[in-house]
């Protein structure tokens, strides 16, 4: 299997504050990587070091190259947890934000190549219905999903998501998530997706991170479940309590550790 990303020994401070301290790991091709943790735990940092937005020490590899020399960004689509667009009220259509997507167009006119990939993206994420509303007009939920068309608009092999369901009402976030998990399984998409509703991506992620400074936990959700670090940190069955196991009576992670306690 090859790796899309590899981290080795990172450490990371913001002025002199340690945040994230001898982190490595490696995601391989077609991995859904839910990132977890407390918050302010250094989730957010360790995206940002990945994607070359912050500099700290130790080695990162991007598709088998290392992070200085990584120019191919087109094969990333990055969401961040505040979009600017998000926060700008300039009128600009759905159609437009999704464009801005292809960070590398050159000129103001739009190419039918490009015009198609638009619409690709649009019809993946289902936003084509609205791609000629005014994007501010348009609800929280719809607004992400424009966005993830946006973050999808080069085809990306690599999508980096921070935090994309904090806004969404119950619907829409299952909505999301459903879509993810679609690109994920039938177009093998590489993820990586800071979450707190690890119920709701339980049952498409192939793998945990734990991130609080350092590297609590990687491994698979089976591994999750018997994690001795992971239940260190959150005490004894938290690691299934925050899945909903005993809400559900079983573990939707497909864990059997609940048997033991029923
Ligand atoms: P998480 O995503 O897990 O909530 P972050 O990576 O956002 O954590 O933050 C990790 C730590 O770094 C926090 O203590 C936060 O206050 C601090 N931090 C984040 N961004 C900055 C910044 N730009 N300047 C200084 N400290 C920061």
């Amino acid at each position: 299997m090859s790796s899309i990303i590899e981290a080795e020994k990172l450490h990371f401070a913001y002025v002199r504050v340690p945040v994230l301290e001898d982190i490595s790991f490696a995601v391989e091709k077609g991995d859904y990587v839910g990132i977890i943790g407390p918050n302010g735990g250094g989730k957010t940092t360790l995206l940002k070091l990945l994607l070359g937005l912050e500099q700290g020490k130790g080695k990162i590899k991007l598709f088998d190259q290392p992070l200085a020399q990584f120019k191919d960004w087109r094969k990333i689509g990055y969401l961040a947890q505040k979009s600017p667009v998000s926060q700008s009220r300039f009128p600009v259509s759905a159609e437009e934000v999704v464009l801005m997507g292809l960070s590398d167009r050159h000129g103001s006119g739009v190419s039918l190549g490009e015009l198609k990939q638009v619409h690709e993206a649009m019809q993946k994420t289902r936003t084509r219905e609205y791609a000629g509303r005014i994007f501010h007009d348009l609800s929280i939920g719809q607004q992400q999903r424009v966005l993830l068309a946006r973050a999808l608009v080069s085809n990306p092999e690599l999508l980096i998501l921070d935090e994309p369901s904090t806004a969404l009402d119950p619907e829409s976030r299952e909505m999301f998530f459903d879509l993810l998990g679609e690109l994920n399984a039938k177009r093998g998409v590489t993820i990586l997706l800071i979450t707190h509703d690890t119920g709701e991506v339980g049952k498409y992620i192939s793998k945990f991170m734990y991130i609080d400074k350092t590297l609590v936990f990687y491994g698979t959700k089976e591994e999750f479940c018997h994690s001795q670090a992971v239940a260190e940190k959150l005490g004894a069955f938290a690691q299934h309590t925050i899945d909903h196991l005993h809400n559900h009576g079983h573990c939707p992670l497909g864990c059997t550790c609940g048997e033991a306690e029923k």
